[in-house]
């Protein structure tokens, strides 16, 4: 039994979420403790309880303590089945927290699976689901699987109601080495919103086209059905030859337009002034798909918390490190071993 101080490191959800798919891929039971213990409110929350109730659902699985605010879980994993599945996340749980819950496991199945997931696709604190379809899956799909996702309707906080579909070609994950990213190719900056009032949109579009010096035609507003809200992302693109960076700006309410796109620009030049592979986001999320393929590098702005608290997550079951050593361009560099 695997067990784990769920306060550790970055102490919250993500830790759940990579122990649940560690633990179908290698079927090894763990126990966590002390569940999102650095978060201010500790325990599982909705969302959590969904992708771990997927996890067993697709993994044959059991889990003790399984409601929303529980501190200690007990998971014990059975056989992955490969298949068509429909998860609810409820109100606006992201779907990407889902998927990062199942993905892998379905990876390395021995057939093809369709997932169906509803809730939120546009969240703060999580992939939103254009991440996830430009930056994080054509790099899995590069390791050997084959998957898809389509956008069938967006979802926003709080409201949520929006729907992914998620279709997976299993194959090995091999080790791929993404040291270079490569020329600039795209830039491209994207305001969606919903019923809220267009000139909020208007106006992160007009910070960010003046922060970035991008060429106007790079920028764009989008207004999706009143139905949808309300909601609103600044979204802003980075296409390299071998790998594309999204970053976002999420609007909220007592949030202004010029902080949602200061905010999202902050992060992209951050990336922009560095000469590494994987944004901070992109990097934690490449750790298990990394070292589940048992090798493989890829350079990284500085590591979050979060790359080494899911470092540490992983090492305990698979016995890999997933080690970083700073080069002297100051491009961090994350080798499996
Ligand atoms: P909590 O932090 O409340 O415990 P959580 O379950 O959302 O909740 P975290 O442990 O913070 O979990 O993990 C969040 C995950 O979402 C990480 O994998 C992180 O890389 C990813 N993420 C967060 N924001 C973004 C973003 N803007 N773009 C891409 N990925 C993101």
């Amino acid at each position: 039994m695997i067990e784990i101080d769920g306060s550790e490191g970055e102490g919250g959800g993500q830790v759940v979420r990579n122990a649940c798919a560690l633990s179908l891929v290698t079927r090894s039971p763990f126990r966590i403790t002390k569940v999102r213990g650095g978060r201010e409110k500790p325990g599982l929350m909705r969302q959590h309880v969904t992708a771990i109730e997927a996890a067993c659902t697709i993994g044959g699985a059991t889990c003790e303590g399984l409601t929303v605010g529980s501190s200690e879980i007990l998971f014990r994993p059975g056989q992955v089945a490969a298949g068509d599945y429909h998860f609810a996340v409820g109100t606006a749980g992201s779907t990407g927290l889902v998927l990062q819950t199942v993905l892998m496991p379905l990876v390395l199945a021995d057939r093809p699976s369709r997932l169906v997931l509803e809730g939120g696709t546009h969240n703060m604190l999580a992939p939103p689901f254009d991440f996830i379809a430009k930056s994080f899956l054509p790099i899995i799909n590069r390791m050997g699987p084959t998957v898809t996702v389509r956008l069938v309707r967006p979802g926003f906080y709080p409201r949520g109601g929006g729907r992914i579909e998620v279709d997976i070609t299993p194959a090995p994950l091999s080790a791929i080495d993404c040291v270079d990213r490569g020329a600039l190719v795209d830039r491209s900056a994207l305001a969606m919103f919903a019923a809220i009032p267009p000139r909020v949109a208007d106006r992160e579009v007009a910070i960010a086209r003046k922060l970035l010096d991008w060429p106007d035609d790079a920028f764009a507003v989008r207004e999706l059905p009143e139905s949808q809200g309300p909601g609103n992302i600044l979204l802003l693109e980075a296409a390299f030859e071998h790998v594309t960076e999204v970053v976002s700006g999420f609007g909220k309410l007592g949030v202004s337009a010029e902080r949602v796109a200061q905010t999202a620009v902050g992060r992209m030049t951050g990336y922009l002034a560095s000469d590494a592979f994987a944004g901070p986001y992109l990097a934690d999320q490449l750790l298990l798909p990394f070292a589940l393929a048992g090798g493989g590098t890829f350079t990284t702005v500085k590591p979050s918390q979060h790359s080494y608290t899911a470092a540490a997550v992983i090492e305990r079951f698979l016995g890999r490190r997933c080690g970083f050593t700073q080069l002297p361009s100051g491009t961090h560099r994350m080798e499996v071993r």
